[in-house]
């Protein structure tokens, strides 16, 4: 078995490897229909390497090198599919069938010139070039930017260049027909360059769906499917990271929100109009807050809204806003007159030393003193006593 031999049998295995990891990937995916395309031109793909084969040992050169070509294009068209799905920008059918149809015949028809003449070497290797480079433009186009995004553009690119690359290579180096080319030193080279790109591409385009699968799971866990906003974790998270940020700007604001008699909505209209509610305060919160705001239910009918670099006055508006837009709102499946109230707690964090749960506590503080005074009000959280770190200190400690 020469080397270019061996190295076929390699690239079938591998490309049948990537077919079962997409497989298996895909279930898990936003985006199954991508993955699966991906599967099915990997399997196309290694049919390329037995029709290679068969050029060897079989007397039907001129079908097994065009089965041989054409699996390999599909393959690459459906690499090309599967990308439109990730980043929506669906292959268009007529410029494709079109392609495929000239690279076919013009494959047919340079058949027998040598395989070393400029003109068998562009038109068997133009194809693959032009797929290539439309694939790295629907990434391009989509304007993603992440790292798996620009690497698999740029790798692309490099499989369009290669194939543009094998064609001088071709002239060059190779032998003049389909069975002496697999006994040439170029013949290695390709498929050796052919098998790093195929590994390289395969991984990078299992790299993209992995780390759509990695965000989708981190949404999951971070968002509150019934308000949409963020849950608990995912307020902390964000807040974190504003702190974290070192031209973050002080003081930042607190709105605590409360319904009002809430267990009596449920128990009157019924959890699911309850859940109505709810779905309606998200949004009068979404709809009133600046957009740097980190709006989250903490939980049941509790939620809290942090206000980056906002003082005590304008996230006291910001609630009072809140308050009198939701209060306004006439409910679907409730009588005319129904209107329902919040109550609001607000407190600012002045400096980094404020740690968030102290600054929680005092708006907890604040709307539990919203709820005794009749409901349907917000609340300052009361500043005086709150210069010394020793009470804050001590807010922490109790
Ligand atoms: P207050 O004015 O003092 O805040 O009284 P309240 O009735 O609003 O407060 P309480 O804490 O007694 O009741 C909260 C209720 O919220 C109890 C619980 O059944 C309800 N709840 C919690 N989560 C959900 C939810 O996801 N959907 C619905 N519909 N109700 C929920
Ligand atoms: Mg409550
Ligand atoms: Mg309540």
């Amino acid at each position: 078995m020469n080397g270019a031999l061996f190295l076929l049998i390699v690239n079938f295995l591998i490309a049948q490897l990537f077919c079962v990891f997409f497989l298996v990937i895909a279930g898990r995916s936003r985006f199954p229909a991508a993955a699966r395309w991906f599967a099915v031109a990997f399997a196309t793909a290694s049919l390329a390497a037995i029709f290679e084969m068969l050029i060897r040992i079989d007397d039907f050169d001129r079908l097994w090198a065009f089965c041989a070509f054409s699996s390999l294009l599909l393959g690459v068209y459906f690499i090309r599919v599967g990308i439109g799905y990730i980043y929506s920008f669906p292959v268009n059918i007529g410029g494709a069938l079109l392609l495929f149809g000239v690279s076919a015949t013009v494959n047919l028809a340079i058949f027998d010139l040598p395989r070393n003449s400029w003109t068998h070497a562009l038109g068997y290797q133009l194809p693959f070039f032009v797929v290539e480079v439309v694939s790295a433009l629907a990434v391009y186009r989509s304007g993603r930017k992440a790292v798996a995004d620009r690497t698999l553009m740029i790798l692309l690119l490099l499989t369009g260049l290669h194939f543009l690359s094998k064609s001088y290579f071709a002239v060059m180096m190779a032998g003049a027909d389909a069975q002496a080319y697999l006994s040439t030193v170029y013949a290695l080279v390709s498929q050796s360059l052919g098998a790093i790109l195929v590994v390289s591409t395969g991984l990078t385009l299992l790299a993209v769906i992995v780390v759509e699968i990695m965000d989708e799971a981190k949404f999951r866990s971070e968002v509150d499917p019934l308000s949409c906003l963020l849950n608990r974790r995912g307020f902390f998270e964000r807040v974190n990271q504003v702190l974290a940020r070192p031209i973050a700007a002080f003081p930042h604001c607190v709105v605590l929100v409360d319904i009002d008699h809430f267990k009596t909505v449920n128990d009157t209209y019924g959890h699911f109009a309850g859940d109505q509610v709810i779905v309606r305060l998200a949004q009068t919160l979404l709809e009133q807050a600046p957009a740097d705001a980190i709006c989250a239910r903490l939980g049941g009918e509790e939620f809290a809204v942090f206000l980056p670099s906002t003082g005590d006055a304008t996230g006291y508006l910001y609630a009072q806003a809140v308050r009198g837009n939701f209060s306004a709102h006439k409910f679907a499946g409730m009588p005319d007159d129904v209107r329902l109230t919040a109550s609001f707690g607000v407190c600012i964090m002045r400096d980094a030393r404020e740690p968030i749960d102290t600054i929680l506590h005092l708006a907890d503080k604040a709307l539990y003193e919203a709820k005794r005074n009749g409901r349907n009000r917000v609340v300052r959280a009361n500043q005086a006593g709150r210069d010394s770190v020793a009470y804050l200190t001590r807010q922490v400690s109790a």
